[in-house]
């Protein structure tokens, strides 16, 4: 029995031939692919900056850096995420806090954020950053977003790890338009991969510059950028604020540059397979991803949600026997704020109702661009004697 993984990437030969050439050249990292690979995600992403590096992760690290959090500021987002988009003000010694999600979309819910915002004002706390997080690849409801961030006067940081390729009201995620710096992910089980990496991507060019100098040890080579007198030699590199390592190699970039080529037919063929799921699985007591007209998903994942009063088997059960049956079902996300580390700071279970009732419902059934229409077809059926038990 062939095992089918809710996620997985797809190598091609042209991907192979493109790493190998990078280990023929002369430059491994810090070489031209890394060029060409942030101009041609910041193509399609139609923004004018891009900057590589090694994780999203990172790429959170430093957006949150480079906007300034820092001690005494919160940093706002989802529940319904993996712990990397709180973690990152964590890192600055900023404070974070959640907003619950919208029970239909499952990502933060604006009139939530509202309420939550109007209560922080009145105690003077309110986040300098907001997360959020496209969810399967959803896009949030961004304008709503955006206008409360010039009503509250907080910067948003869109967290698209799951969302490279999709389009909210006909525009690329990532353009900008409603946010300060976005962030894709290229783990391999995303959309497209370079093993570990990740992008910040803006139009702003102050912060494309403190992106850059953030992701390599605060550490400058162009004159226009450097303090005091400058008559050393050609040698001569200035750090003038505190940076890490967070660089992408150009073998991962060489691995992204080939994977980009294929972007636009990826999202169409999980389109297709999302389209299939919805013939399949239609009479089933089960939901079914809602999408918003304003979004066209990159469907990172395909979340179905069990309608527990009108099935037998428990959430768990179904679950187990769709892993025991070869079919690697996962979930996201397991509640940031019931996660012990931030129960200690003070989180705790029933803080965020609708994030922790999808969490006792919710299973990701496999997606990604190689599923054949036949492990589909034992997808369903594995999941129709699961549910029917
Ligand atoms: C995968 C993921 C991240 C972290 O990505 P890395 O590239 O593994 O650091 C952050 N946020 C979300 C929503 C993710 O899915």
């Amino acid at each position: 029995m062939t095992i089918i993984r809710y996620g997985q990437q797809d190598i091609t030969q042209d991907d192979i031939n493109a790493v190998v050439d990078v280990l023929k050249s002369v430059n491994l990292t810090q070489g031209p692919t890394i060029s060409a690979f942030e101009r041609g995600v910041a193509q399609i992403a139609g923004i004018r900056h891009a900057v590589a590096v090694n994780s999203a992760t990172s790429a959170l690290h430093i957006a949150c850096l480079a906007l300034d959090l820092g001690p005494g500021d919160w940093l706002w987002t989802t529940p319904n995420t993996f712990v990397a988009s709180a973690n990152c003000a964590l890192y600055c010694g900023a404070s974070v806090d959640f907003v619950d999600i919208d029970p239909i979309t499952y990502n933060l819910c604006p009139g939530a954020l509202e309420a939550k915002l109007v209560e922080a004002e009145k105690i003077g706390r309110l986040p300098k950053i907001v997360v959020p997080v496209h969810l399967t690849g959803q896009p949030c409801d961004m304008a709503a977003i955006h206008a409360l961030g010039q009503r509250f006067g907080f910067r948003i940081v869109e967290d698209a790890s799951h969302a490279i390729g999709g389009r909210y009201r006909g525009e690329p995620i990532g353009n900008g338009r409603y946010s300060d710096i976005t962030i894709f992910s290229f783990h391999p089980v995303k959309i497209i991969t370079t093993a570990e990496g990740g992008m910040a991507l803006t139009n702003d060019d102050r912060l494309a510059t403190r992106l850059g100098l953030l992701r390599s040890h605060g550490i400058t080579r162009e004159p226009e950028l450097m303090e005091g007198q400058i008559d050393d030699g050609s040698w001569y590199y200035q750090q003038i604020t505190l940076g890490y390592n967070y660089r992408m190699t150009d073998i991962q970039a060489a691995l992204g540059l080939s994977q980009l080529a294929r972007l636009d037919d990826y999202i169409s063929r999980r389109h297709e397979i999302a389209g299939r799921y919805r013939m399949l699985l239609a009479d089933m007591p089960i939901t079914l991803p809602w999408q918003h007209p304003d979004s066209y998903s990159a469907y990172h994942l395909y979340v179905i949600r069990l309608q527990l009063e009108n099935i037998a088997p428990s959430h768990r059960e179904v679950f187990e026997h769709m892993r025991t049956s070869g079919v690697m079902v996962n979930l996201h996300y397991i509640p940031v704020h019931t996660q012990p580390y931030y129960r200690r700071l003070g989180f705790k279970a029933g803080d965020y109702p609708q994030a922790e009732k999808y969490y006792r419902e919710a299973i990701s059934i496999p997606m990604h661009p190689t599923l054949t229409d036949a492990e589909q077809d034992r997808v369903g059926k594995a999941l129709r004697e699961a549910i029917g038990r």
